[in-house]
């Protein structure tokens, strides 16, 4: 990779943590972001920073075991749950984590995004489930976050936050500001007391607009409108 395009993905890292802390998406030093290098390295952001506040310099370069390769911090305590996602997922080259509060509510309640009922999330993301709780920093996490990171870009993580992977680092950014206004928008809903499901049909004719959009996720199936019904109800 040459440098100019290194310093084009260090940028877009740096834009991303300030979009994520600007909008609201994390709190202090959460979150993290890491992309694909090449075949050998990953670039990371650091640990014990705000996301909102980084330069280019401060990132970390490291292999795909997670040892580090070159950089004057250490890459945050969630790089094993990233090295999961890389491995299970060759075709995305950025990984995004946050604690969007609403999103992260609905993780916390135990309630997932798995209904179709806007249009643009049935295309981009499909379903959103809840990956089972694991404490943070631990194997744990990665462990719940392979069990579906095969068939979903974004997911919430129990008690925790929301994990997004796309293409491009802006990509999985646009996929977490997405799962967390899809979030939004549930929640008023719920709380006006109706949610009018898309019908099956419909379902698959968005899913297969997919290519149209460019959008490679391996199609993960929204709820069936008889099925959502057996969600549990806010
Ligand atoms: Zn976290």
């Amino acid at each position: 990779m040459s440098t100019r395009a290194e310093e084009q993905i260090r940028a877009d890292i740096v834009e991303a943590g300030r979009r994520l802390y600007a909008r609201g998406l994390v709190a202090s030093n959460d979150g993290n972001i890491t992309a694909r290098l090449d075949d050998q390295r990953l670039i990371a952001t650091p640990k014990s920073v705000s996301k909102g506040f980084m330069s280019p310099d401060m990132m970390v370069v490291v292999d795909y075991n997670g040892q580090k390769i070159s950089g004057d911090r250490d890459a945050s305590s969630e790089l094993p749950m990233h090295l999961e996602i890389y491995r299970n997922r060759p075709d995305i080259n950025a990984v995004v984590h946050a604690h969007p509060p609403t999103a992260t509510g609905f993780a916390v309640a135990g309630i997932p995004l798995t209904r179709a009922v806007l249009a643009e999330v049935v295309t981009t993301l499909g379903s959103i489930p809840i990956a089972e709780y694991g404490t943070p920093s631990t194997a744990e996490l990665p462990e719940a976050v392979r069990k579906y990171i095969k068939a979903h870009d974004g997911m919430l993580l129990a008690n925790h936050g929301a994990v997004t992977c796309g293409t491009t680092v802006i990509n999985a950014l646009f996929k977490m500001e997405t799962l967390e206004h899809f979030a939004r928008i549930s929640l008023v809903a719920r709380l006006l007391g109706r949610e009018n499901l898309l019908s099956r049909e419909e379902v698959e004719k968005l899913q297969g607009l997919r290519g149209m959009y460019g959008i490679a996720s391996p199609a993960p199936v929204c709820a069936d409108p008889a099925e959502a019904e057996l969600d549990q109800v806010l």
